[in-house]
């Protein structure tokens, strides 16, 4: 399979309609990282910090693979903690996720600090509901490669239960970052026509790193016993089916690097199963 990494990046507005409902009037601007997680940070002594966003758009079209990478949006001054994106509508900003927010905070402190404590599955639940509502908002900053669809966005936002087929993983990471979000984005089909498509965000706040994998398949589109294995992860959603324990490896900064650009490796794409349970949707079905 040929790759062809010369691809320029596609112009990129941002989505008009609210991610998690079909609102199309004003909408909020949402600190992605909400204010209590900024708060956990001291603020930089000067203008000089940048805000780390990586995007990776690789597209399979039959047997090449088109690749961009490099930095998205949201990479400019400031602390990543402290970036915004207009994408959501009041109602479903404070009420509906806003809820999430307070329920996920006393979890993910401690963790983002550094204290790594077995957690118990309710507050497992939690962590993945929060990765996965954050990943929905940080993946609307690429539009071309959102690729959780809006329909599991909707159903999200009512149950905060993660769409079929998402798999959460975390680990401890010595990084002195405050955080980075990398969106590395597959798709599968043409440009123009219908598509399958898959993501991995690799989100590290503080000492705590998340990873979230969905595919608009609605299945896993790796295994996730073998992942966790093969990363030191911790599998954290779905719930395990066996309680086999993983080496979780404790990261630091270049192992971050490592791991958000390991997945989804072109080598690795061609090993990916035919993706076929559902009919490939169009690109209008992502926005
Ligand atoms: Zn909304």
């Amino acid at each position: 399979m040929g790759v062809d990494d010369h691809v320029p990046p596609p112009k990129n507005p941002l989505p008009k309609q609210c991610l998690f409902c079909d609102h199309n009037g004003r909408l909020t601007r949402e600190d992605y990282f909400p204010e209590w997680l900024a708060a956990l940070f001291p603020k930089a002594p000067n203008n000089k910090t940048r805000a780390t966003h990586k995007v990776t758009r690789l597209r399979a079209d039959g047997n090449t693979i088109h690749v961009f990478e490099g930095d998205g949006r949201q990479a400019k001054q400031g602390r990543t903690v402290d970036q915004t994106l207009r994408v959501l509508c009041q109602s479903c900003n404070n009420e509906k996720l806003g809820r999430l927010q307070e329920r996920a905070k006393p979890i993910l402190t401690p963790l983002i600090q550094g204290v790594w404590i077995p957690k118990g599955r309710v507050d497992l639940n939690t962590i993945a509901s929060w990765a996965v509502m954050t990943t929905m908002v940080l993946e609307a900053a690429d539009p071309p490669t959102i690729s959780i669809p809006k329909r599991h966005r909707v159903r999200f936002r009512d149950t905060y239960e993660p769409p079929p087929g998402t798999l959460v993983y975390m680990a401890p990471t010595t990084s002195k970052k405050d955080a980075a979000f990398n969106h590395r984005a597959l798709v599968i089909g043409l440009e123009e026509g219908p598509q399958h498509r898959a993501q991995c965000t690799t989100l590290q706040v503080g000492k705590l790193l998340l990873q979230v994998i969905t595919s608009s398949e609605e299945v896993a589109i790796v295994d996730q016993m073998e992942h966790a294995d093969d990363f030191g992860l911790l599998p954290i959603w779905p719930p395990p089916l066996w309680a086999e324990p993983v080496n979780v490896r404790m990261r630091d900064q270049a192992g971050v690097s490592e791991l958000y650009r390991t997945v989804f490796a072109p080598g690795a794409i061609a090993r990916i199963p035919s993706l076929g349970t559902r009919a490939p949707g169009n690109p209008e079905e992502f926005s």
